[in-house]
C-alpha cells in the first residue's frame, strides 16, 4: 500500500464562514503531523473560502456533475470545482446514491469527469445492512467497485476508494476489525483486477462512525490506508484527534 494515511472530512450540507475557524485550526495544527495526509470536502460554497484559508491541508467537493458546463439548475461541474480551489473531489457517497438515486454507472462517469478535470478522487462504496445480513456485504461491494470505480490507468496518487457500510454511517456502529480487514482485501483484489499493479497504490478509506475513540484501531487494520469522516470533522478538535491517531 502506498502514500500516507489519508484523512479526509467530509462536512456534508453543514457549515458557513464561521466553519472558517474550524479550518484555521485544522490546517495549523496539520503542520505537526507531516506523516498525514489530511483534506476536508466542505459544501460547495465553502470551497473557494476554505482554500484561501487553508495552507497546508487539501479541499475537495463533495460530487460534481458529469458534463462540464450547461443548463443543469444547481448542479456544480468538476471544471468548477478545481476552478474553485478543489484539489479532489467524492464521488458515489451513499447519501448520492440513495437520496439522489445514482447508479454504479453514474458514479463512474463522475469520476471519470472529475479525473479528467485534474481532480483527485475518493470514490464511496459500501453495504446496506440488509446486504450484510444476507452474507452479500462482499459481492455487493466488489460489484461496485467494478463498476463505478473510473476507467483507463488511474494514478494511486489521485484515487481511493473508501469502504462506507451504509449502516455505519451516522450511527455509532462500526464492523468489526475483522470484517474490515476482510472487505478491505476483498476491495484490493478487485482493484489489481481492475488496474492491475497500479491497483496495488490505490488508497483504500474506511469511513462510518470513525472518531477519536476507534480510530487508531480501525486505522491500524491491513489495507486500511485512512479514514473518512463525517461528524467528527465538524469541530477541529475531534477532527485533529483523529489526525492524531493516524
Ligand atoms: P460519519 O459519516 O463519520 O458521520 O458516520 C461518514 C461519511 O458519511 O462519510
Amino acid at each position: 500500500m502506498a502514500g500516507l494515511p489519508y484523512i479526509v472530512g467530509n462536512w456534508k450540507m453543514n457549515g458557513t464562514r464561521a466553519m472558517l475557524n474550524e479550518v484555521r485550526a485544522i490546517d495549523r495544527a496539520a503542520g505537526r503531523f507531516p506523516r498525514v495526509q489530511v483534506a476536508i470536502a466542505p459544501p460547495a460554497t465553502l470551497i473557494y473560502r476554505t482554500r484561501d484559508a487553508a495552507e497546508i491541508i487539501g479541499v475537495g467537493g463533495q460530487d460534481c456533475h458529469v458534463q462540464e458546463s450547461g443548463a443543469f439548475t444547481g448542479d456544480i461541474s468538476a471544471p468548477m470545482l478545481k476552478d474553485a480551489g478543489a484539489d479532489f473531489t467524492i464521488v458515489g457517497h451513499s447519501e448520492r446514491r440513495t437520496l439522489h438515486g445514482e447508479s454504479d454507472g453514474d458514479v463512474q462517469a463522475k469520476a471519470d469527469a472529475a479525473i479528467a478535470a485534474g481532480l483527485g478522487v475518493i470514490l464511496c462504496v459500501g453495504e446496506s445492512e440488509a446486504q450484510r445480513d444476507a452474507g452479500e456485504a462482499e459481492s455487493v461491494v466488489a460489484a461496485q467497485v467494478a463498476a463505478s470505480c473510473p476507467q483507463g490507468e488511474q494514478a494511486p496518487e489521485k484515487f481511493s476508494v473508501a469502504y462506507e457500510p451504509i449502516w455505519a454511517i451516522g450511527t455509532g456502529r462500526v464492523p468489526s476489525v475483522e470484517d474490515v480487514a476482510a472487505m478491505h482485501s476483498a476491495i484490493r483484489a478487485k482493484l489489481v483486477e481492475l488496474y492491475g499493479d497500479s491497483g496495488t497504490g490505490v488508497r483504500i478509506l474506511y469511513g462510518g462512525s470513525v472518531k477519536a475513540e476507534n480510530a487508531a484501531e480501525l486505522l491500524s487494520v491491513p489495507e486500511v490506508g485512512g479514514a473518512l469522516v463525517g461528524g467528527a470533522s465538524l469541530s477541529a478538535e475531534s477532527f485533529l484527534s483523529i489526525v492524531g491517531a493516524a
